[in-house]
Formats: structure tokens, C-alpha cells, sequence
């Protein structure tokens, strides 16, 4: 028997369909690749599989728990083990997007990581943006090399194939695959014109600091935590 919805399931799952529309309209995915989950309850809610984003209905999302179980009349996406799997080892995830964006995908497709070349390839947490090792899609495979490849990184390249990135809501996890494609596109466009400069990690480690408390408020940046630019004065009202 299926489990009574509470009051709030039906809102995300709204919430992960408009995400999921979301990344064809961005130009970050075709057809039917690509799937988004929320984590929820003790699981999480995941895009069934193969059914195009227009077609998407609230009753279609999928829930599943942590050990491996889904309930409903839908099947889940190929890939929820790499959903499960990253919820499993990061308590603060809360929603994960999976996407073939062009860039991303064509550098998964060199099989080569995104470098220190530009400061914002911090916002994954990390001084590079990894590429997974090649697995079959929707295999345990693919989702044990995908972990290795993030170790405490918020999204990484899958070898031929696409990107995962994962975040404490759904906005943030759309936002961050939106950034490891416009990485991408920068990464390739300067490839093409010469050998890009690579920060030093000291520099990355200054820009990890700062990224901390970038988009806080001044009353939302903890004592002794490194502010994201050189503070203005503030003057009177
Ligand atoms: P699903 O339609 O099963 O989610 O698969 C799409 C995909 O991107 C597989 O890697
Ligand atoms: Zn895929």
C-alpha cells in the first residue's frame, strides 16, 4: 500500500519538476537525460526514468528509500544509486541534479578535470572539479567512481557522459551545475586559444576561505570567519 502524503510532498514534488524543466530551458540537458531528487523523509524523492520533462507529473516522482527501495507505479531513474549514494555520505545534501550539459559533457569526454584556471572553480568546494572514471550508465560502478571523484567536492564530470552536482536545496544544486557548465565552456574556450594559467593553491585555499561567507550579510558572518571582498566602511544612516 502506498503511504499517505503529508502536507508538504506534493509542494516538492512540484519543486523538483519545475527543477527539471529547468535544465532543458537553461540549456543544460536533451531529450530525457538528466534526473533531479530532493532528499525526504528518511530517503528522497527522485524523476522517474525516461519521461520527457514536458510530461512530467506530480504522481510520476518516485520515492525511495536509503537502503534501495522505491514505492508507486513508476520506476525510479537509471540513476538512483548515485542520488542514494551521495545522500548516504553527506548529511548536508539536500537536493542532487544530474545533467548532459554540452561543455561539461565534451570535457568528460577528453576525460579531463577542470583545473584551477578561473577562482570560481572553488564554488564545487575543491582547487579542480574531477572527471569520473568510465562506467556504464545507471550501473553501482558509475556511482562508486562518482564518489571518488567528488571526495568533499559538490559536483564533478562523469566520463563520457555528463555532470552530477549536488547542494543543500534544489535552487543551489540547479545553480551549481549551471556554474560547472559555464566552467566548462570557459575552460574549453581558453584551450582553444593557448594553454590557460592555473592559480597556485594557495591562492584556491584564500578563494575557499572567502567563498564561506560570500552572499552573507555583515550580521551573518561568523566571528573570525574570513570576509568574501575588503569590507567599505559603513557610514551613518
Ligand atoms: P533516466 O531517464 O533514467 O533518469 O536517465 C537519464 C540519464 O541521464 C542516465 O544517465
Ligand atoms: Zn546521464
Amino acid at each position: 500500500m502506498t503511504a499517505p502524503m503529508s502536507d508538504e510532498e506534493p509542494a516538492l514534488r512540484r519543486d523538483i519538476i519545475e527543477t527539471a524543466r529547468a535544465l532543458p530551458r537553461e540549456g543544460l540537458t536533451k531529450g530525457t537525460s538528466g534526473n533531479v531528487s530532493a532528499r525526504w523523509g528518511g530517503g528522497f524523492l527522485v524523476t522517474p526514468s525516461g519521461v520527457p520533462y514536458d510530461a512530467l507529473r506530480e504522481e510520476m516522482i518516485v520515492p525511495m528509500d536509503l537502503d534501495g527501495g522505491y514505492r508507486g507505479d513508476f520506476l525510479p531513474s537509471s540513476e538512483w544509486r548515485m542520488h542514494l549514494d551521495i545522500y548516504r555520505a553527506n548529511e548536508t545534501a539536500g537536493a542532487v541534479v544530474h545533467c548532459h550539459s554540452p561543455r561539461a559533457t565534451a570535457l568528460s569526454c577528453l576525460r579531463r578535470p577542470i583545473p584551477a584556471f578561473h577562482y570560481m572553480v572553488a564554488v564545487a568546494g575543491g582547487d579542480t572539479i574531477e572527471c569520473a572514471d568510465y562506467a556504464t550508465f545507471g550501473t553501482a560502478e558509475l556511482s562508486e567512481k562518482m564518489i571518488a571523484a567528488l571526495g568533499t567536492r559538490l559536483a564533478c564530470l562523469l566520463a563520457n557522459h555528463g555532470q552530477i552536482a549536488y547542494g543543500p536545496t534544489l535552487a543551489k544544486a540547479l545553480w551549481l551545475a549551471g556554474e560547472v557548465e559555464a566552467l566548462a565552456d570557459q575552460y574549453l574556450s581558453a584551450l582553444i586559444a593557448g594553454e590557460p594559467v592555473l592559480l597556485p593553491a594557495e591562492e584556491m585555499e584564500r578563494v575557499l576561505k572567502k567563498f564561506s561567507s560570500y552572499g552573507k550579510q555583515a550580521d551573518e558572518i561568523a566571528q573570525g570567519e574570513t570576509p568574501a571582498f575588503d569590507m567599505p566602511a559603513k557610514r551613518g544612516e
